[in-house]
């Protein structure tokens, strides 16, 4: 069954709110999240699920973020417009696809060749060319692309990973869950200054782990 443009509105609106309820107040991430709908980057069954505000499972035993969990970690990174982001953690690329229009450019990575397939295939149905997704193992960074004004993480680390923290610009911010993935981890935002690294603890969240080496799917 077709929904009503009434429907859809309404659904919005929901979604929304529940994003505001939650803590996500910055009016330009939630005109980007108003603006990707997170209906394209989930398959199958679960996707009449997804504009509720809760994680769902997508491809490679994965998941998608929580959308205001996703809103929360982006407002933390403080993007400028101007920004080159590295994501680490492609998942279904709906985080990816919001931070490409908030920032000049968006790398992000995945240790899964079939997620990444995925969302580049979304990525060009939607028209987002400022993305580039690739396969590979984000624990090690982007050595290529970096330095980067913003970096991402969304799986869980024991701690910050040392190469992320050398890709980090002066200024740089990087956003990242860090705790062992069966307990409370908490989302943390470090700041690379001139001389060392300030850290932020900004919420508890719960997220896959960061695995090293690449899926068995590549
Ligand atoms: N940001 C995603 C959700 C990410 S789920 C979204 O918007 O849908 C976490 C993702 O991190 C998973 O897809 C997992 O494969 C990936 N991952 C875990 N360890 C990784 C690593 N070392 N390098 C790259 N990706 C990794």
């Amino acid at each position: 069954m077709s929904e009503s443009p009434e429907d859809i509105a309404q659904r919005k609106m929901q979604f929304l709110f529940a994003l505001r309820s939650r803590g996500v107040t910055d009016s330009n991430v939630l005109n980007a999240m108003e603006r990707v709908d997170r209906g394209h980057f989930i398959r199958g069954t679960f996707a009449e699920r997804a504009y509720d505000d809760m994680p769902l499972p997508i491809a490679c035993g994965q998941t998608i973020s929580q959308p205001s969990v996703v809103g929360l970690m982006t407002q933390a990174l403080r993007l400028t417009g101007r920004d080159k982001v590295l994501e680490v953690g492609t998942g279904s690329g709906y985080q990816a696809a919001i931070l490409s229009l908030l920032a000049r450019r968006v790398y992000t990575v995945d240790r899964h060749r079939r997620l990444v397939a995925d969302a580049n295939a979304t990525f060009r149905q939607l028209d987002l060319t400022n993305i580039t997704a690739l396969t590979v193992d984000g624990s090690f960074g982007l050595p290529d692309q970096a330095p980067f004004d913003r970096i991402l993480v969304t799986a869980a680390a024991e701690d910050p990973p040392g190469p992320l923290l050398a890709q980090l610009k002066p200024g740089g911010i990087m956003v990242v869950p860090v705790g062992q993935s069966d307990a409370v981890q908490h989302l943390i935002r470090v700041t690379r200054t001139e001389t060392g690294f300030d850290y932020d603890e900004l919420l508890p969240v719960r997220f896959v782990p960061l695995v090293e080496g690449l899926g068995r799917d590549t």
